[in-house]
């Protein structure tokens, strides 16, 4: 009928609409480090996009911001291509959606009498990318695109936490993702020298991370205080055999290998122990002394992990159960007029 042609031509622009501004902000947070707009923002738009997809799904496009991971390298830093594509993360919002999650991970797997979860805070910075041959660091790349990233091995060989050779019985070929942050201490002693010095300040640590990571010049982000958690195994050469092969206990290697690793990070064993472990770290998460915007829940068994895969942009295995947003915008305006 003619209502639902013009239903359908209205969504169409609006898809378009949401797609263009998507772009923009995805261009402005990741290759600019400069956002003009809240996350919890850009989420409303992302998720409205998606539910016009689905429901619309003749309006489909590749290219979409719903298909991707963040944006193309910005030509600066060499590209590298990597081996398994570093992707990104569900997002639950609430208890139903998580809930959800759980009940879609049951319904998919052959086996569900015992889901572990291996929990960890979702830390507010920038994946990376670690590959050592023989223990020796090698190179580092940002996730770019999810398959494109950018090389960017003499800044991140300035961060202490990361490990320059590996320790113990390690394998001739590791490859190592985590997330590069700044702690709030650090960031506020950055932007504390930045205003005395008459430089600009950073809006956030995440923004301080990302930018500080991306100079062209390491001796500039040797001076930055960077840190780093690593949260997941990439290639893996010659592969281990583990009796036990868990996420939880792959970090545990990690740990053993010389790679820092968040303390909070737990292995969880109901779905009542994941609600309880939210509660916990959103209790605290103004102690913490870096900024998290929610936890991750990863399937635990690296078999069950295999047996749900992927879809275009996420692991099925995994999801971010964000915290209520903080909105730290209003301040970054704050700060960057005064300055
Ligand atoms: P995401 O931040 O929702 O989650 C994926 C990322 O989480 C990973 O790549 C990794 O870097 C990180 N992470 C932290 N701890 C982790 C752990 N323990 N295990 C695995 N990964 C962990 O997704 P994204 O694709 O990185 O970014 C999208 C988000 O960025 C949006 O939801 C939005 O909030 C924000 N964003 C904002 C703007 C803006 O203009 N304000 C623009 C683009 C994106």
């Amino acid at each position: 009928t003619t209502d639902n042609q013009s239903a359908a031509q209205q969504a169409e622009a609006q898809i378009q609409e949401l797609r263009s501004k998507l772009d923009q902000y995805n261009y402005e947070y990741y290759v600019e480090d400069h956002p003009t707009v809240p996350d919890a923002e850009y989420d409303r738009l992302f998720r409205q996009l998606q539910a016009l997809e689905k429901e619309f799904p003749e309006y489909f496009s590749p290219n979409s911001p719903t298909q991707r991971v963040g944006a193309a390298p910005s030509g600066a830093f060499a590209e590298v291509e990597h081996e398994v594509p570093m992707l990104s993360l569900d997002n639950a919002f609430a208890a139903d959606e998580m809930n959800s999650f759980i009940r879609r991970v049951q319904d998919r797997l052959a086996n569900t009498s015992e889901l572990t979860w291996c929990a960890e805070p979702k830390l507010d910075g920038l994946a990376v990318s670690l590959l050592y041959e023989n223990g020796q660091l090698v190179r580092a790349a940002t996730r770019g695109d999810g398959y494109r990233g950018e090389e960017i091995t003499a800044n991140v060989k300035t961060i202490r936490a990361v490990p320059l050779q590996l320790r113990g019985d390690f394998p001739e070929r590791l490859e190592v993702r985590g997330e590069v942050y700044m702690t709030r201490a650090g960031f506020a002693a950055l932007n504390e020298k930045a205003l005395a010095s008459g430089d600009k300040v950073f809006a956030n640590p995440r923004n301080a991370a990302a930018g500080s990571l991306r100079q062209l010049d390491s001796r500039v982000t040797a001076t930055r205080p960077l840190a780093f958690y690593a949260y997941a195994m990439g290639t893996v050469q010659p592969a281990r055999q583990l009796d036990d092969d868990s996420h939880y206990q792959r970090l545990q290697q990690l740990r053993q290998w010389g790679l820092p690793v968040s303390p909070e990070t737990q292995r969880l064993t109901s779905s009542q122990a994941c609600f309880d472990y939210y509660d916990d770290i959103l209790a605290r998460r103004d102690e913490l002394p870096y900024e998290i915007d929610g936890v991750v829940f990863k399937l635990d068994n690296i078999d069950q992990q295999e047996e749900l895969g992927f879809v275009s942009r996420a692991p099925r295995w995994a999801i971010a159960f964000k915290f209520p947003a903080q909105e730290k915008m209003t301040t970054l305006l704050d700060v960057d007029f005064q300055v």
